[in-house]
């Protein structure tokens, strides 16, 4: 009987996770099968329990239900206790255990794809949800000396630098997305921007923007974590006022490739995944 594993989030059709993470299991000659499940509003409550029944291995949460899925698992790793959000899940016995695997993602993405050193310098998030949370970890984990968390509701960046602050040393500050002048500005002294908010993603709002780019001028970096499309219209206007961009797809398979281990006890086969992420969103390379 074949292991499952599943992705549960909504939407869930443009994930391209099925591909690599079966992709890799394949490689390894293991016998688990990943799905992706799209699940209604209101309904991770009854999804959750079904990975108790014996068939699974574990499962992938993405949005919107990261800070959900935190509340209903049984137990939490050090990153997911940290951020308050959990991504990847692994059935041990009776037991559901929160991880959150994007912490590394973001964090191995700047350091190793990007080769870029953050230390000391100053960061905003756009997004205050389950990947803010991660991204916001992973920047303190690589020492920058500010994150500023700007999003469409204040009330929830607020919540998120509150909760984030009393765990990690950057000094967190909420700016509402919809303070034009106040986000201007500090754009203006930001080293790195990074959108942790699904405008732009295949299947959202058809390759919106989240802030005006103009306000990108002289920012040096800009991530979007965005992994489908590969290179969002964000990343597309940064680059084309002389901004350094990072997409979404390295932090992908990424966090992905730690979730496989966390699943499988071996180690994950990541030139496979890579390979196999690209060819799906037929690209020549990751980033
Ligand atoms: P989430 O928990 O639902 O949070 C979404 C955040 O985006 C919230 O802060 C929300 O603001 C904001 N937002 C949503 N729609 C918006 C809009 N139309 N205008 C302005 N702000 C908006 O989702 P998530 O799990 O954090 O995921 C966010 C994105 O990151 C998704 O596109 C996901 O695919 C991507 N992601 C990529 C990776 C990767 O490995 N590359 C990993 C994780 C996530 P409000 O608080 O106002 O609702």
């Amino acid at each position: 009987m074949p292991k499952l594993v599943v992705l549960l989030g909504h939407p869930v059709r443009h994930s391209i996770s099925p591909l690599f993470q079966q992709a890799a299991f394949d490689a390894v000659g293991l016998p688990y099968r990943y799905r992706a499940r799209d699940v209604p509003p209101g309904r991770l409550p009854t999804e959750l329990p079904r990975l108790r029944n014996g068939r699974y291995a574990g499962a992938n949460v993405t949005i919107p239900y990261k800070e959900e899925a935190f509340g209903l698992v049984d137990a939490h790793s050090r990153n997911a206790e940290m951020t308050g959000a959990v991504n990847t899940i692994v059935v041990d016995g009776p037991l559901l255990v929160g991880h959150n695997t994007d912490v590394e993602g973001f964090r191995r993405a700047v350091e190793e794809v990007a080769g870029v050193s953050l230390a000391g310098r100053r960061a905003a998030i756009i997004g205050a949800g389950g990947a803010a949370r991660a991204v916001c970890l992973a920047l303190a984990q690589i020492g920058v000396q500010s994150v500023a968390v700007v999003n469409r509701t204040p009330e929830r960046a607020a919540r998120l630098a509150d909760e984030l602050q009393e765990r990690i040393e950057p000094a967190l500050h909420a700016v509402p997305l919809r303070d034009s002048v106040r986000l201007h500005s500090l754009l203006a002294r930001c080293d790195v921007v990074v959108n942790c908010s699904p405008v732009g993603m295949a299947g959202h709002d058809g390759g919106a923007l989240p802030i005006d780019p103009a306000f990108l001028d002289g920012v040096p970096l800009v991530v979007d974590i965005i992994a489908n499309p590969v290179r969002t219209r964000l990343l597309e206007e940064a680059a084309r006022r002389g901004a350094r961009v990072l997409g979404g797809l390295p932090m992908l398979v990424l966090q992905g490739a730690t979730s496989f281990r966390l699943w499988t006890g071996r180690e994950a086969p990541l030139a496979v995944m890579k390979e196999a992420a690209c060819r799906a969103m037929g690209v020549a390379d990751w980033t």
